[in-house]
């Protein structure tokens, strides 16, 4: 047994740390002995937008938690009740923890597992405040209820050779899908997506896998909106003095001024709305948007991160946990939204499918990724949180190989 975990650790906002945690214990978070988990050696475990939520103290988390809720590695240490996992697989993690036994992960609603958050009696994720269980940017981490949850890959190489791609399948690439399907995209469909981070780049890859076809992100972020137009997709600046509508009235055509579907890659820590960014970090903006520019009877995917937990809020109203939202002005439109978690486990093996059999060459490019150590963690906090078009992944053993010296 290794003596050692690093691991990327939350002390307050703005402040994380790389700190030996100790190598994880087969138990769950109160500390009972569980034998239906497993240890994972990371291979890759990404930065997420929504780490940046706990980063920016907008969804509050423990002092001391570990971080990293995208995690991909190979199994070394399984309990005595796993039976189909073994030791030297190589697994993707689902971000949801889900126990695969009570009544909603039955019914493939693993992102609202009632086994997996003691607290809340609902929804687990790794290294989020979501049921105490630890995250995965370190060197080790637990994945319980193992046999249900892990993904495994068919050949190691194989996955160490796209590991790009494949690694965003804990929980980007299902997310951005799900935000899509949810919305009802489809062949022919006009999707916009609201964000040009890593989590709305991969739902205009997912709106393309599934056969759309006016495909239109919005960010005010140029370097992002850039990496967008060059894979063929069109863009919107909603800081721009020309409202979202307008402009996607402009690009639409033949006098149309609704899209089919829309999704929500934003959530509660939007920027750069309104003229020059001046409804600056607006919770409702996105959502409002979306129910403007959403043809009636269309449909809206939500899998953006709110909270009524966010110690940043910048209005009574969100202080309280509410939003100010045009819904009775949309009620006549027959909207329909489906918000929360992506459910994994629902898409990441046929996704995988995906991947392995090149239906998704536009995706590197795209997501762009940046392997890199776990010592460089903590800075590719700061420079993602100012706007970075990169994707990070961490790779603390260096077993990819791809790592980047910068
Ligand atoms: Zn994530």
């Amino acid at each position: 047994m290794p003596a050692s975990n690093r691991a990327i650790t939350f002390l307050e906002p703005h402040k994380m740390e790389l700190q030996d945690k100790g190598y994880p214990k087969l138990e769950d978070p109160q500390g009972r002995k569980i034998e239906h988990a497993v240890i994972l050696k990371i291979i890759t475990t990404n930065i997420c937008g929504s780490d940046l939520h706990i980063y920016n103290g907008r969804f509050a988390a423990p002092q001391g938690m570990l971080m990293g809720h995208e995690n991909t590695g190979e199994v070394v240490e399984v309990g005595s009740h796993v039976e189909r996992i073994k030791v030297g697989d190589v697994c993707s993690v689902p971000f949801n923890v889900s126990c695969g036994t009570c009544r909603n992960c039955r019914e493939r609603h693993t992102e609202v597992c009632l086994n997996a958050n003691e607290e809340l009696g609902f929804c687990g994720a790794y290294g989020f405040n979501l049921g105490g269980w630890q995250g995965g940017q370190a060197e080790y981490m637990l994945v319980p209820w193992a046999d249900f949850q892990l993904l495994k890959f068919p050949d190691k190489d194989q996955a160490v050779e796209k590991i790009r791609d494949l690694t965003l399948l804990s929980d980007i690439l299902p997310t951005g899908y799900h935000g899509c399907v949810v919305a009802r995209v489809g062949t022919g469909s006009t999707v916009y997506i609201a964000g040009a981070g890593p989590v709305g780049r991969c739902a205009a890859a997912s709106a393309q896998l599934l056969g759309a076809s006016c495909i239109i992100v919005g960010d005010h972020n140029e370097a992002r909106r850039d990496l967008v137009k060059k894979a063929g997709y069109e863009v919107v600046d909603p800081s721009s003095t020309t409202p979202v509508a307008d402009q996607i009235e402009k690009l639409l055509g033949m006098g149309s001024r609704w899209v089919d579907a829309s999704v929500d890659c934003v959530g509660l820590e939007c920027h750069g709305y309104g003229p020059d960014g001046s409804s600056e970090n607006v919770e409702e903006a996105v959502i409002n948007t979306l129910m403007e520019v959403t043809k009636p009877a269309g449909a809206m995917g939500i899998p953006g991160v709110y909270t009524n937990l966010d110690p940043g809020a910048r209005t009574e109203l969100n202080k309280k946990g509410y939003m100010a939202l045009g819904f009775p002005a949309a009620w006549v439109k027959s909207p329909t939204f489906t918000a929360g978690q992506c459910p994994v486990m629902h898409y990441n093996r046929d996704l995988m499918m995906a991947i392995l059999w090149d239906r998704m060459p536009y995706l590197t490019p795209l997501i762009n990724t940046e392997v890199i150590s776990l010592e460089r963690a903590v800075e590719a906090y700061q420079i993602f949180n100012d706007g970075s078009p990169k994707k990070f992944v961490i790779d603390p053993h260096n077993m990819t190989k791809l790592m980047s010296t910068g």
